[in-house]
């Protein structure tokens, strides 16, 4: 008896969605549970508070001293909200979140004297037992320990019972385990870049800030429909199941009104998020049924990453209170759509300006043609790079799998700006007679914002597109965390913008060039060298693929093709110039995320072996069974006519056999192929052994058991079917 599949189906028709209503309004509670100006001006010393703030601001060192003021202020903030423990909070190469947590609570050695204590030493450093934590080689030696350090610009927040400080990990050496310390640098260097380039136009610039808005897609299934899925646990998606009758194909679900239990679950959410200070906006119904997305708005990008971290880690927690899986996978399910988390990125400045942004006069626009152009030379430069650093084994899935964007990176920016750029590329070589920079000024550069108005052709299929205001960096996957994405977006921008200032200013020094004389002479050669990564037409046509080859555009389809390029002498040379990563910490990241790739394709084939072989198997047999006894039942009764007869059953019968045996050979040849693949030492040559000697037996093994699915009898099929697993509201 499929006893667990109609358990599951039982508990899951009989919910009902769990009630929920706000207590309070959005803006009286969002950020009460983190320690945010308003909190530390309540409980910190006006020093310790300035100590805080030039921190974030202008990266200044935090003194000891400071440190214990800044702690027991925060310590008092956490009691007096029924907190009991702290936690280093940080970003291993797992992709997940980790933390480990102390109670503030303490006595002396006898026992006697207990008391809450923090201090500045427990905040300013910690040194988890962390040897687990993927480490690329970093950390072979018993001396060379993690440890995590405060990182003040993201502030710390209550979850639950526990204050979470964020902090970076790294090693005694120095070399970054995480995601958030090559993110920090990267942005560093964006900011120092772009504010000596925001100078040429206003000198008042002191900081500019890269800014991100993600856009979270996700799947919501019901608990127990889920936790009846094997493959699902243990991979994140169904390695198989039968596409269900209906699908998307109506377009019903995307933008239609949210169903209650979903509804609840949002609700709930937002309002964990808002406590949080995650500042969630939109909600909606995406393309796949079961399928939503979530989005907030934008921030400075480290505390939007970390937000959004944290965030997957509530949804989650929230989901569990509504019965609910929520899947972050970029294919949880064959034939409809997979889900993406759309990085939104500018720049702006602490004096208020969206430097992606173009506005009223000539001078602010050509600022904003100098960071847009500059934008897609990066882009043009380092797709490659690009590419790599949003390759995993699941957004394989997408990119390159005849869905959402390409595997080829390009950027589009609309047919207005196409002629914009155009016009720039005629701009005289040397200095600009006065004619023709008034001319530009006024007819080019001036009249960008109005044909921007109209501009609202937006191209879905690109994986770079500008969007009025900002760039859209689509391919970026639903699991991933944006600190992969948005730290080499920022080290390839900012590089870029760094050579043009030395360009700029080399220009105006030999040449005796006017700054905007010398500002559209690089620009102009800018665009003439970016060409090929511009493209506005279908991203998904094989007419581009081909265009693309010609152009000499990369397009690897798969992630140890793609991860190549991470670790490339084009990648070393740039994080070591920019201050973001050495080779060491460059080459130990390539290691583990080829290992990830590795594992995860592992784990997918031993998952698939064991569920085609004793889940699938043994049902096509018990079915199969039934109809022997029936064939024989048949012939007991009419003798020699039993074959025409019973000649639909024998079909059938012989037609299970047959799938069946395809299943075992196959699971048997992968089987093999990974023993082979094992045997490998090298770790590139192991995650291609995996990726096309042993991956392609999935969809041959998933074809067998999908058939077997249409075959044998509903009621005996053990595995929980695409059509419940999608539709149950
Ligand atoms: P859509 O792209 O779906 O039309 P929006 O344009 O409203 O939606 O914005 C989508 C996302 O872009 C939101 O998360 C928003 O916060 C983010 N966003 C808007 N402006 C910026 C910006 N200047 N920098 C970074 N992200 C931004
Ligand atoms: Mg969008």
């Amino acid at each position: 008896m499929s006893s667990l599949r109609f358990q599951a189906l039982k508990e899951a028709s009989n919910r009902v969605p769990v009630k929920f209503e706000e207590t309070d309004r959005k803006s009286t509670i969002f950020g009460s549970n983190v320690f945010n100006d308003k909190a530390m001006k309540q409980f910190l010393t006006s020093d310790a508070f300035k100590g805080v703030r030039d921190a974030v601001q202008h990266g200044t060192k935090i003194d000891r001293k400071l440190a214990d003021y800044i702690a027991m202020g925060m310590k008092e903030w956490a009691l007096a909200k029924g907190v009991t423990h702290y936690t280093h909070w940080f970003q291993p190469l797992t992709g997940t979140t980790a933390e480990k947590h102390d109670a503030f609570f303490e006595t002396s050695y006898d026992g006697s004297d207990p008391v809450e204590k923090f201090g500045g030493a427990q905040l300013v450093q910690q040194e988890p037992d962390a040897s687990s934590f993927p480490n690329g080689g970093i950390r072979n030696t018993f001396e060379a320990r993690g440890y995590t350090a405060w990182d003040p610009t993201s502030p710390a927040f209550i979850f639950g019972t526990t204050l979470c400080i964020p902090t970076v990990f790294i090693s005694y050496t120095g070399e970054a385990l995480d995601y958030k310390t090559p993110l920090l640098r990267a942005l560093t260097a964006m900011d120092d870049a772009a504010t000596e380039v925001c100078k040429y136009f206003d000198k008042n610039v002191k900081k500019v800030t890269a800014t991100l808005g993600w856009e979270q897609e996700y799947f919501l299934i019901d608990r127990s429909l889920a936790n009846s899925r094997p493959d699902l646990m243990m991979t994140g998606r169904t390695l198989l199941g039968h596409t269900s009758a209906k699908g998307q194909q109506l377009d019903d679900h995307y933008f239609g009104s949210i169903p209650t239990r979903a509804l609840m679950y949002m609700r709930d959410l937002e309002q964990e998020c808002m406590l949080l200070g995650i500042p969630v906006k939109t909600r909606h119904n995406e393309v796949a049924p079961n399928q939503f997305e979530l989005a907030p708005i934008f921030e400075e990008t480290n505390l939007a990453v970390d937000h959004n971290c944290l965030l997957m880690d509530v949804m989650q927690k929230v989901g569990e209170r509504h019965d609910l899986k929520v899947l972050f996978h970029e294919k949880p399910f064959k034939g409809v759509n997979g889900s993406g988390k759309h990085n939104n990125w500018s720049l702006a400045t602490d004096t208020g300006v969206n430097l992606l942004s173009p506005s009223k006069t000539p001078m602010s626009n050509l600022q904003f043609l100098t960071f847009f152009i500059n934008t897609i030379k990066a882009v043009n430069d380092y797709e490659s790079l690009l590419r790599g650093a949003i390759a995993t084994a699941s957004n394989d899935h997408r990119l390159g799998a005849n869905e959402a964007p390409p595997a080829i990176i390009s950027v589009f920016i609309g047919a207005q700006l196409t002629k914009v750029l155009a016009e720039l590329e005629g701009v005289t070589a040397g200095k600009l007679s006065p004619e023709e920079k008034t001319d530009l000024k006024l007819n080019v550069v001036g009249k960008i914002p109005d044909v921007l108005l109209d501009n609202t052709d937006r191209n879905r299929t690109s994986p770079f597109a500008f969007t009025g205001n900002k760039f859209e960096f689509r391919a970026v996957g639903s699991s991933a965390n944006c600190s992969n994405s948005m730290t080499t977006l920022n080290t390839i921008v900012a590089k870029q913008l760094k050579d043009f200032k030395i360009e700029v200013d080399a220009l105006i020094e030999s040449k005796d060039m006017k700054k905007d004389d010398a500002i559209f002479n690089v620009l102009r050669e800018y665009i003439k060298v970016s060409k090929k990564i511009l493209f506005e037409g279908d991203g998904y046509s094989e007419a581009w693929e081909i265009e693309a080859g010609k152009r000499g555009l990369s397009n690897f389809k798969t992630t140890p093709e793609a991860l190549k390029a991470r670790a490339s002498k084009q990648a070393l040379d740039l994080f070591s110039e920019m201050g973001i990563m050495n080779h060491i910490e460059v080459e130990a990241r390539y290691e583990i995320e080829l290992e990830e790739y590795t594992k995860k394709i592992q784990i997918e084939g031993r998952v698939l072996g064991d569920l085609s072989q004793n889940h699938v198997i043994p049902t096509a047999i018990r079915y199969q069974n039934t109809l022997i006894e029936n064939v024989k039942g048949l012939k007991e009764i009419f003798g020699a006519d039993f074959e025409k007869i019973a000649k639909e059953q024998i079909i059938l019968i012989k037609e299970i056999s047959g799938h069946i045996e395809g299943i075992n050979s196959k699971v048997h040849e992968m089987t093999e192929a990974r023993k082979k693949a094992n045997a490998i030492t090298d770790a590139h040559e192991m995650a291609l052994a995996y990726c096309d000697k042993v991956k392609p037996f999935f969809e041959e093994i998933r074809s067998h058991c999908d058939k077997l699915e249409l075959l044998v009898d509903d009621e005996i099929w053990t595995l929980t079917k695409y059509r419940e697993l999608l539709f149950t509201k």
